[in-house]
């Protein structure tokens, strides 16, 4: 694979040639003996990144599949839900419970700024929230949201509402405990932080959120996302016997298999730290550019993606081109408000080892980009 062009976005990931190699095998049936194990210790290991005894799920789809999870199946028509805001996901996420007929309400914070605990806590008072959702890593602004001061706020104020994150771009680059902070949904999908080719739905529930689940009065309005339907299936490979749904994406299954294989032999407090590491170079040199962040403080900076403001005088068409001329690809704007004025970087998973050169080299494109631009501009 060294012949491409980095893929230095916050998701599809670079890939390790193990995990691509273990995609190309043969037809391999999903009952078979050699892949009940892959998708039954592929949980095993959910459990172990996300530092819980809940219920993961692994099930063919994106990440938007995990939305579509977790309001069919935890959200009944007419309940409320507090959706915090930091950008887009949490404008796309409301939309998706909408959808099943939840009552959301949108804490919405400045572009660049997390959530704030105390806001929420007021807002947990004037109703009843059967959940609130956090979008850990906003991958729109680049922004990290403190969600274990969040959950706290919540188990104060309203102990029975769930609390679910949407850890699509931070699971496997920033620390989540789950059990021990009181979450009750992570969701996320194989393509960000887990290293894996796109084209897995993986979450994990917690035993109360699938006690909420059982008790729930109304039909889940949805087919393919229906947990009754999904629960045995996992119960099944976990306990590796055979079992029969829809079929998993084999080959994916492999993939994911394997890096999640790395990421546990690698230990997860090195993987954050490594995470923190590389975070680290990439701003340090925006800052030595002069360049400005979209997170309004470093403290609340994502670990595995940055979001830049262009320099005064710099659009799209004249940096990402540029970039990819140098063998590196980094990924425009997303948040509505400020799409067309700045850019974002990914730097993920294999890309944080201090042994590639995937940051230098992202530094390095970007710093002679930009030179290239104001040279031309002379
Ligand atoms: C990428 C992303 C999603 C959507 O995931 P897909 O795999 O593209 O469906 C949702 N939330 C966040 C925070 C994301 O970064």
């Amino acid at each position: 694979m060294s012949s491409h062009k980095l893929c230095m976005i916050p998701g599809p990931i670079e890939f390790h040639d193990d995990v691509l190699q273990a995609m190309a095998t043969p037809a391999t049936s999903h009952v078979a003996p050699n892949f009940i194990p892959i998708l039954g210790e592929s949980i095993e290991m959910l459990r172990q990144v996300l530092f819980t005894s809940g219920q993961p799920f692994i099930i063919s789809g994106s990440g938007t599949l995990g939305w579509d999870m977790t309001a069919c199946n935890l959200i009944e028509a007419g309940e409320d839900v507090l959706v915090c805001n930091s950008g887009y996901f949490g404008d796309r996420f409301g939309e998706c419970l909408e959808t099943y007929g939840a009552k959301v309400t949108h804490h919405r914070v400045p572009v660049g700024e997390a959530p704030n605990p105390s806001a929420v806590a007021e807002l947990l008072k004037t109703k009843k929230f059967k959940a609130i959702t956090i979008t850990h890593v906003d991958t729109s602004t680049g922004v990290l949201a403190d969600i274990k001061a969040v959950a706290e706020a919540v188990k104060k104020v309203s102990p029975d509402t769930l609390v679910v994150v949407d850890g699509v771009c931070s699971v496997g680059s920033e620390e989540i405990r789950m059990d021990a902070w009181g979450v009750d949904v992570v969701l996320t999908a194989s393509q960000k932080a887990l290293g894996a080719p796109p084209g897995l739905s993986i979450m994990a529930v917690s035993e109360r959120a699938i006690g909420v689940f059982k008790a729930r009065k109304t039909p889940i309005p949805n087919y393919y996302a229906n947990w009754t339907r999904w629960l045995p299936i996992m119960n099944a490979y976990e306990a590796r016997k055979p079992s029969y749904f829809a079929t998993p994406a084999v080959q994916n299954v492999f993939a994911l298999h394997t890096s999640l294989k790395q990421i546990v032999a690698q230990g997860l407090e090195a993987r954050f730290a490594a995470h923190k590491e590389a975070s680290k170079k990439v701003k340090q040199a925006c800052a030595d550019l002069g360049l400005k962040l979209v997170p309004t403080g470093l403290g609340h900076a994502a670990n595995g993606m940055t979001a830049v403001y262009y320099p005064e005088g710099v659009v799209a068409t004249d940096l990402l081109p540029k970039m990819a001329a140098h063998g590196v690809v980094a990924a425009g704007g997303l948040h509505v408000d400020i799409a067309p004025k700045y850019f974002r970087l990914g730097h993920m998973g294999i890309s944080t080892d201090p042994a590639r050169p995937d940051v230098d080299a992202t530094i390095n494109a970007l710093k002679e980009s930009l030179a290239e631009i104001k040279a031309a501009k002379n």
